[in-house]
């Protein structure tokens, strides 16, 4: 009974933790997810709370704050403080090579250092001083950017590749996204910072789950458990399978099994979510790009075309230049951005 208690506490937080990244990560398929979920919650919930709940996601996802900071470091504590407290004083013990349990922390240094630098950073704010040096620096396709527009919130001349970010309410140059984890946009000047927090987050939470894993497989190897016997409700006498070695793990070390679920979840999500951030960086897209391009791909397909009398907007990719010069790109912009603090 304490196996299946702990079990389905453990596999609720997971399944939360999953919901929860898929809603901040805004993607087409949980947009779709968040709205059948709403539509269904709304014939259960009464009127008052649907409007607190509406109230509460409002603030979360369409408001500057710093809930999501707070939950992410709480969290990443959470796991360094288990790592810390159990996971290495074991591995120590079984006298587990020092560089390998120490990596995860140092990982963890360049993380917060890289996580700082994403937060405060200017993403490339455009504003009334620096609006034309900002429409120099990428041509426009006349697809998806076209020249003379205006920001109708801001009334600013809009730059190729730039958008107006609804939840900061100012434009930014090459915005990519806007990202409730670090309470900011993600543009020209703070996506190099991103793309090592990513990096460093994945290798921090792969190297945990390694460590964790190698701590419980040396364990099992070293005490023989796979040659244990036990017993049953019935009194029936059975070889230890892989099912109940779970089982015993878990109850025995219930925290560390619990953390490695997470970062294994976690992980591979990271992970996916890093291979797509790489691959943008290395064909000079933007999320925001990628996604328009996505749907402008949408037009020729005869099922979603709306408007079959439109020309067909083919966009293409003019910005890359090749990997090198790609990637040159985010991490040397063309205004760093302490030259622009110098400038303005
Ligand atoms: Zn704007
Ligand atoms: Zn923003």
């Amino acid at each position: 009974m304490d196996f299946l208690v702990l079990f389905l506490f453990y596999l609720a937080s997971v399944l939360m933790g999953l919901v929860l990244i898929c809603i901040c990560s805004k993607t087409h398929c949980s947009k779709g997810l968040v709205r059948e979920g709403a539509q269904i919650f709304s014939y259960i919930i009464p009127e008052c709370l649907q409007r607190a709940m509406h109230r509460l996601l409002h603030y979360l996802f369409h408001t500057r704050n710093h809930t999501f900071i707070v939950l992410h470091l709480v969290l990443q504590g959470m796991v360094y403080t288990e790592y810390t407290w159990e996971v290495f004083g074991y591995c120590q013990e079984l006298e587990f090579s020092l560089y390998y349990l120490l990596l995860p922390y140092l990982l963890l240094i360049v993380n917060l250092f890289s996580f700082t630098l994403t937060c405060v950073t200017n993403p490339g704010i455009i504003t009334k001083a620096n609006e034309l040096l900002f429409l120099h620096v990428y041509e426009f396709d006349e697809v998806m950017f076209t020249k003379n527009v205006r920001c109708s919130t801001c009334d600013l001349r809009k730059p190729a590749r730039s958008k107006h970010c609804s939840v900061c309410n100012w434009c930014v140059h090459r915005f990519d996204h806007h990202c409730v984890w670090v309470n900011n946009c993600i543009g020209a000047w703070n996506i190099r910072y991103f793309l090592i927090y990513l990096l460093t987050l994945t290798a921090s939470a792969a190297t945990v789950a390694i460590v964790s894993t190698a701590f419980l497989v040396h364990l099992v190897v070293m005490s023989d458990l796979y040659q244990e016997t036990y017993i049953d409700d019935f009194g029936h006498l059975h070889i230890m399978d892989t099912v109940f070695l779970i089982q015993y793990l878990f109850l025995t070390f219930p925290r560390i099994v619990f953390m490695l679920g997470f970062v294994v979840v976690l992980s591979f999500l990271l992970g996916g979510y890093l291979c797509f951030a790489i691959y943008l960086a290395a064909t000079n897209q933007t999320t925001n790009e990628w996604h328009r391009g996505d749907r402008a791909c949408c037009w020729h397909c005869p099922l979603v075309a709306r408007r079959p009398s439109a020309e067909p907007q083919v966009h293409q990719n003019i910005h890359s230049h090749g990997l090198w010069s790609n990637l040159q790109e985010i991490f040397l912009p063309a205004f760093p951005y302490h030259e622009r603090k110098k400038q303005e």
